[in-house]
């Protein structure tokens, strides 16, 4: 099985058996792991399918097919990080070409935004996504790039992939979503008129925390081979064995992704009814402010959450000493459950201001729900709730 459209076989498929016993050499049924950084010239003049590992890489190449399938593209790119990802499509810009980009979005993303803009390698403006009149006052500007996150990263705000396409589309910006948080599993941005779909494949799509990866998945075949050529340009593609290790973490996304997005529901449930916790930041949750979004444009909830702690940053210290099962760490995604706190974390370099702007208060903490046992997982944060 290689290949997946419309009429082909479902994703949960594609994902476990893409490229599954298509080994011409030895019909091995794990597809092979090709690490040669070049290939053989069968005679002068006489180039086979691949010549140097930057340009294209067979194990690479599997991964940007399955992908591609999983959500829907023409094409993909695989690079060496999900902020590689991003720089391809922003490193491409015209030096006046302007990027609309969410003012909650994931910290690295600002940082790389406003150094490139810094440099006078673009331009940047960040919009609150949600208020689609802001967003229209933006685009009166020609933005040539629209970068959409949803949901946000920390606050889990959702915003309305097909809406802000068609509005980016009517002012001529290609429109890039980051879907990291959820994973195909869970929303197709392309299916809702999306141009790109941006992945650090280090989060769910690899899956074990034990690669850092990123892809971009083109909706158009020109864009996807505009993409191709600029990865070779620049150089930001990703390693063979990290493709290898993504490919196989892949096989288990579909049942992954259900499983700990059931967790993070009733871990949701009971941090919202506990009351050392004064507020829960969930999609799943029907008080989410964008509930009927994620519902609407999202195949499940998806398996991060935030909550605010009642009373001071003192709470958040002895949460994290005492909580069991999360361990304190950045990143998301994996099979095991994380415990981050933005603010002096992964949104440490936004700075308080721009923090303050998103809601990113001093007492949020962020989880990512993994795969262990529910009531382990709920015991553990008791342990941690109790301390506060
Ligand atoms: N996009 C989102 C939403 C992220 O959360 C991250 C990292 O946490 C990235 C992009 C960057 O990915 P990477 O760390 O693989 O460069």
């Amino acid at each position: 099985m290689t290949d997946g459209d419309a009429d082909g076989p479902e994703p949960e498929t594609i994902a476990s058996s893409y490229g599954v016993a298509s080994d011409p050499s030895y019909a091995a049924v794990v597809p092979p792991l090709y690490l040669s950084s070049t290939y053989a010239f069968a005679g002068y003049e006489q180039q086979g399918p691949y010549d140097y590992g930057r340009a294209g890489n067979p194990t690479r190449d599997m991964l940007a097919k399955a992908l591609a399938a999983l959500e829907g593209g023409a094409g993909a790119v695989i690079t060496s990080s999900g902020m590689a990802a991003i720089d391809l499509l922003v490193g491409r810009l015209r030096p006046n070409d302007l990027v609309l980009a969410p003012h909650d979005c994931y910290g690295g993303t600002m940082r790389l935004l406003k150094a490139r803009a810094g440099l006078g390698q673009l331009r940047v403006c960040f919009v609150d996504q949600g208020d689609m009149r802001e967003v229209g006052r933006a685009l009166e500007d020609r933005p040539a790039l629209m970068i959409v996150e949803t949901p946000s990263n920390p606050m889990m705000r959702v915003v309305d992939i097909a809406a802000l396409a068609a509005l980016a589309h009517e002012a001529e910006a290609k429109v890039a979503v980051d879907n990291t948080f959820l994973s195909p599993a869970c929303q197709r941005p392309l299916e809702l008129g999306a141009d790109l779909a941006i992945h650090s494949t280090t989060k769910y799509l690899n899956g074990h925390s034990d690669i850092v990866g990123g892809a971009v998945i083109a909706a158009d075949p020109g864009q996807a081979e505009e993409l191709a050529y600029w990865s070779n340009a620049v150089g930001s593609c990703g390693a063979p064995f990290d493709a290898w290790l993504t490919l196989r973490g892949l096989r288990t996304l579909y049942p992954r992704m259900r499983q700990q997005q059931a967790n993070a529901m009733s871990i949701a449930r009971y941090l919202a009814d506990h009351p050392a916790v004064s507020k829960v930041y969930y999609p799943g949750l029907e008080s989410h402010d964008t509930h009927g979004i994620a519902r609407r444009q999202q195949k499940g909830f998806g398996a991060m959450l935030s909550f605010e702690l009642e009373g001071g940053v003192d709470k958040v210290r002895r949460f994290i000493e005492a909580v069991k099962f999360f361990t304190l760490a950045e990143s998301l995604g994996g099979v095991e459950s994380l415990v981050s706190h933005p603010a002096t974390m992964t949104h440490a370099d936004m700075g308080e201001e721009a923090r303050g702007r998103a809601g990113i208060k001093e007492t949020l903490l962020r989880l990512s729900v993994g795969l262990e046992a529910e009531s382990d997982l709920i015991a553990g944060l008791q342990c941690g709730l109790a301390a506060c």
